[in-house]
């Protein structure tokens, strides 16, 4: 079972995909914990390189590719051998952020930026994608109270963070069966909880 946390910055998603790893292993089920950008040692190297650049300084084109070509490793090395072993794999962004980031936020497109993704993936798919939607207000209070370090999108206008927002909207409603959209401002006891049983359900239990 392949689960994907998607959503602004802000939104929550690591407490989540921490509470549903949690969950889970307390199940009994193997369960791999990733995230991106990153996951593994060339894509780690690819975050560190986009995320110190500082916002603007990285062409969007570039970024895009640096972003699939982490993905790619990521789901070569990473995610298809863990599923291929029957594991529960759990990762912190996936495509839709590329389509919503680059595609969206920096303008390249949703259709090219999700054709080199197919392409960067040989076509994985998770089975179900957890969208936490974000208020663009609430996300900037939330980057800005936590841990905002690394964080080079801070500085970006409200208007980008909405064209992200419905990105991952726009996606969620294109296939409603493989995702769960819910709002980021519940409680983190209220979205574990609907998380769970969402994926309880996939698991058959
Ligand atoms: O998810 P996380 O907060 O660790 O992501 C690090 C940063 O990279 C965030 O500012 C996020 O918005 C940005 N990002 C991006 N394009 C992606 C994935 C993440 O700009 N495809």
């Amino acid at each position: 079972l392949f689960i994907a946390f998607e959503g602004g910055d802000g939104a929550g998603k690591s407490t989540q995909a921490a509470r549903l790893f949690d969950a889970l292993e307390s199940k009994g089920l193997t369960v791999l914990r990733t995230r991106e950008p990153g996951g593994t040692p060339i894509g780690e190297k690819l975050r560190s390189l986009v995320l110190d650049h500082g916002h603007g300084t990285i062409d969007a084109r570039t970024e895009a590719l640096m972003f699939a070509a982490a993905r790619a490793a990521h789901a070569s090395q990473v995610i298809r051998p863990a599923l291929a072993l029957g594991h529960v794999v759990i990762t912190d962004r996936y495509i839709d952020s590329s389509v919503a980031y680059q595609g969206a936020g920096r303008g390249l497109g949703a259709e090219d930026v999700r054709s080199l993704n197919e392409w960067a993936t040989e076509g994985l798919h998770p089975h179900l994608t957890v969208l936490l939607d974000v208020e663009p207000s609430d996300g900037r209070e939330r980057r800005t109270a936590g841990d905002a370090a690394e964080d080079r999108l801070e500085s970006e206008p409200d208007t980008f963070h909405t064209a992200i927002r419905d990105a991952f909207l726009q996606l969620a409603a294109a296939a409603p069966d493989s995702y769960l959209v819910l709002p980021a401002a519940l409680d983190i006891e209220t979205l574990a909880a609907r998380i769970l049983e969402r994926v309880e359900a996939l698991l058959g239990d």
